[in-house]
């Protein structure tokens, strides 16, 4: 057991090591391991680990001012909001500690707007094996299978409907509906990316039916994806989106933003201790700079090119298991097994020096940093084979298999 685990509330099976420092692709343990790092905090680091554009914005904004009181303005949480409008095509952003908060913040809103513009609408419609967070209102948005009898009873209000099924969602949204919510691409189900046109025709209908149509871009978004969001890819404007994980490339940010129409909360409707405090504003405003730059997406489509191809070479050599699928978008991957043994694989792989992330029984999903080289793709496409095949892997170190 880890020296002074016993003190931690939370029962989670954790390997036994204890992380001290990361770099870029990289990130260390105190016994002196280095791990290659395909999880990046579940997609959080976007610019790796340690990047020095969040060390410099954390100190120089850190010696200048930490929190005014929300009730003050302070200029990174304005330049940061006016990037995210700018960057969004939206009206209107506010800022949040955390992906689920800014999540629970879109409901709230929908569910304002409902009330006040439709009629006093105000159930949501969401997707099977979504995922919106872990408050009380996103454990209910989520259609994570289990979750139900977690903390019962529910927060009512919620319609789930099938993924990437547009006719349920039409035939879901009644009177009493007041928005659509979903993921432009499921992460934790395993990076589900739907059928083209599916959003498309999601905005259509949401907006002939006059309901909102809310997208959860927390994974999916801020350069994730290879576009500053999903839907820019798709060509649609959501009425409000939620930005979280990569916004902040490690520190706790995220946001909601809204269209001009939507953006129905006055003052005293919403608010939090932190939000929009300016450490952590400054560090986003660090992060949607460097994504914007000049050729920073284009770069991360082209990595995303190159793992993407590695990722369908292995796929095809793999003998058993045989990965059977390869899908994603950007730099958010996944690979499913014929076989439930992505647990076991991903156990190997951590032995080999490689983190990944097993999100269902048969999937691995990859979340590489932004910036990730392609040697450190090829690095950890062997290292993945070696997990794979193990005595494939062997002969070819020892220079036995010398085609390939
Ligand atoms: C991670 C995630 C969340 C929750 O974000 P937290 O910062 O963990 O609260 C919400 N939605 C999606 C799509 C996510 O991937």
């Amino acid at each position: 057991m880890i020296e002074h685990e016993k003190y931690l509330l939370q029962p989670v099976r954790r390997p036994e090591c204890v992380m001290s420092h990361g770099n870029g692709s990289w990130l260390y343990d105190e016994a002196g391991r280095e791990h290659l790092d395909f999880v990046q905090g579940w997609a959080v680091n976007s610019l790796g680990h340690a990047p020095p554009e969040i060390g410099e914005a954390l100190s120089e904004q850190a010696r200048k001012l930490l929190t005014p009181s929300p009730a003050f303005h302070n200029r990174p949480m304005l330049e940061l909001c006016r990037e995210l409008v700018n960057a969004t095509g939206l009206a209107r952003a506010f800022l949040t500690n955390s992906g689920a908060e800014a999540n629970d913040a879109a409901l709230k809103l929908a569910r304002k707007w409902g009330r006040t513009r439709r009629a006093g609408a105000f159930r949501i419609v969401t997707t099977e094996n979504a995922f919106h967070g872990r408050t009380l209102a996103t454990m209910a948005a989520s259609g994570k299978p289990g979750w139900d009898v977690i903390a019962p009873p529910n927060l009512p209000g919620f319609v789930r409907v099938p993924y990437d099924d547009v006719a349920a969602v039409a035939r879901a949204i009644d009177e009493s509906t007041c928005a659509v919510m979903l993921e432009p691409i499921q992460g934790e189900a395993g990076v589900v990316v739907p059928r083209p046109g599916y959003l498309r025709q999601l905005r259509e209908l949401t907006r002939e039916r006059g309901v909102l149509l809310i997208l959860d871009e927390v994974q999916t978004g801020c350069g994730r994806t290879g576009t500053f969001s999903r839907a820019e890819a798709e060509d649609i404007t959501p009425d409000v989106l939620t930005l979280g994980k990569g916004l902040g490339a490690g520190v706790p940010l995220a946001a909601v933003i809204a269209s001009e129409s939507a953006a129905c909360f006055e003052a005293g409707d919403h608010g939090g201790t932190y939000v929009g405090n300016p450490l952590m504003a400054a560090c986003g405003l660090a992060v949607v700079r460097c994504v914007r730059a000049p050729g920073f997406l284009e770069s991360v489509r082209r990595r995303g090119q190159h793992l993407e191809a590695s990722l369908r070479r292995l796929a095809e050599r793999s003998t058993g298991p045989r990965l059977v699928e390869v899908r994603g978008a950007g730099l958010l991957w996944a690979v499913r097994f014929d076989v439930p043994c992505a647990a076991e694989v991903q156990r190997r792989c951590f032995e080999l020096g490689l983190l990944l992330n097993a999100p269902r029984p048969d999937t691995l999903r990859l979340m590489p940093q932004l910036r990730v080289s392609d040697a450190e793709v090829d690095e950890m496409i062997r290292r993945l084979s070696q997990a794979l095949m193990p005595e494939r892997a062997s002969q070819r170190e020892a220079g036995l298999n010398s085609t390939e």
